[in-house]
């Protein structure tokens, strides 16, 4: 696909954003309900995470600082989730399950077309969609991550962030689909950015969101040890707040429902290993994962704490969601 972004070589540098050092000089406000009242649900073991009191949705709070996120999302970024140069970890091998899932659920049997990745990782789910027909294009702010893409998928994917990107506004009704798949809850300001997807949408086009649900079952069970909270995450929705959040965003939901993701011990033990390594728990989760057969750790099983949404422009055809 033919897109013309910043390079891969010379993108780096993220425009830092007045305000939002430390976050002490920035007032809480809600991205899904604009509300500026908020608690700490677990002030002892995560004192950074704050929950809106009025429609529930939870955020990082302070904010990082963009220095703070350039930081975190380099060459190193994939390894909490057990990824390694040789793929023994597994991976790349789950991203390519997870992206086979996605797409079946997605594209049944529509004709290919243009499809966006926002997001895109270490492009898996580009390689599988266009193994399948799509004109496939992927956007990342992980340098790294970009040039691996680039080396199989020329010109794939471009380095930048879902705000930059959106910024060069040369892309209006371009695409069929777009995919933001696990990426909302990494996202400054997620209402700004799905307003923007929608405006990259075809007239038929489709974008899918999934994202954590801070109130599925094994999120309510596992509390303060569920494994999606890292700081990285910086929003956390329910069904209700994703529904609405993607409605203010000017966008016709046709489906907003519980997903099933594929996981492996080896992926969920490596997020306890990264975030917990000062803690008993971390440090068991590492001694697991090392004493585990390979055959086990990179298992994949299935997971209900996702959400899944899909919706098109104001006035676009309708579609169905196919929860
Ligand atoms: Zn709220």
């Amino acid at each position: 696909m033919n897109v013309s972004l910043t390079s891969p070589a010379s993108a780096g540098s993220v425009p830092r954003e007045p305000g939002d050092r430390r976050g002490t000089n920035t007032a809480f406000s809600c991205c899904v309900c604009a509300e500026r009242n908020a608690e700490r649900p677990f002030p002892r073991r995560l004192p950074w995470l704050v929950r809106c009191r009025t429609c529930g949705t939870q955020s990082v709070w302070p904010q990082p600082t963009e220095a703070e996120l350039e930081c975190i999302y380099d060459k190193d970024y994939f390894k909490m989730f057990g990824q390694d140069e040789a793929d023994c970890g597994g991976y790349r091998a789950l991203q390519r399950v997870r992206a086979e899932h996605l797409l079946r659920r997605v594209t049944g049997d529509a004709a290919p077309g243009r499809l966006l990745d926002v997001g895109c990782g270490l492009g898996e789910l580009l390689f599988a969609a266009a193994r399948r027909g799509w004109s496939v294009f992927g956007v990342d702010r992980n340098p790294w991550a970009v040039a691996a893409i680039d080396r199989r998928l020329r010109g794939g994917a471009v380095c930048a962030t879902v705000e930059q990107f959106l910024e060069q506004r040369v892309h209006a009704g371009l695409f069929d689909l777009i995919v933001c798949y696990d990426v909302l809850e990494h996202l400054r300001r997620p209402l700004d950015v799905l307003r923007g997807l929608g405006e990259l949408l075809s007239r038929s086009g489709r974008v899918v969101v999934t994202t954590v649900d801070c109130r599925s079952l094994p999120a309510r069970l596992m509390r303060t040890y569920w494994h999606h909270y890292h700081r990285d995450h910086l929003w956390y929705f329910h069904r209700t707040a994703l529904r609405r959040l993607a409605e203010r965003a000017g966008l016709d939901v046709a489906c907003c429902t519980h997903a099933w993701k594929p996981f492996h011990l080896n992926y969920v033990l490596s997020i306890f290993a990264a975030t917990l390594s000062r803690s008993v728990v971390g440090r068991a989760a590492e001694r697991i994962r090392r004493t585990l057969p390979e055959w086990i750790r990179t298992r994949p099983f299935v997971l209900g704490d996702g959400l899944f949404l899909v919706a098109t422009r104001k006035g676009g055809e309708r579609c169905e969601g196919r929860p």
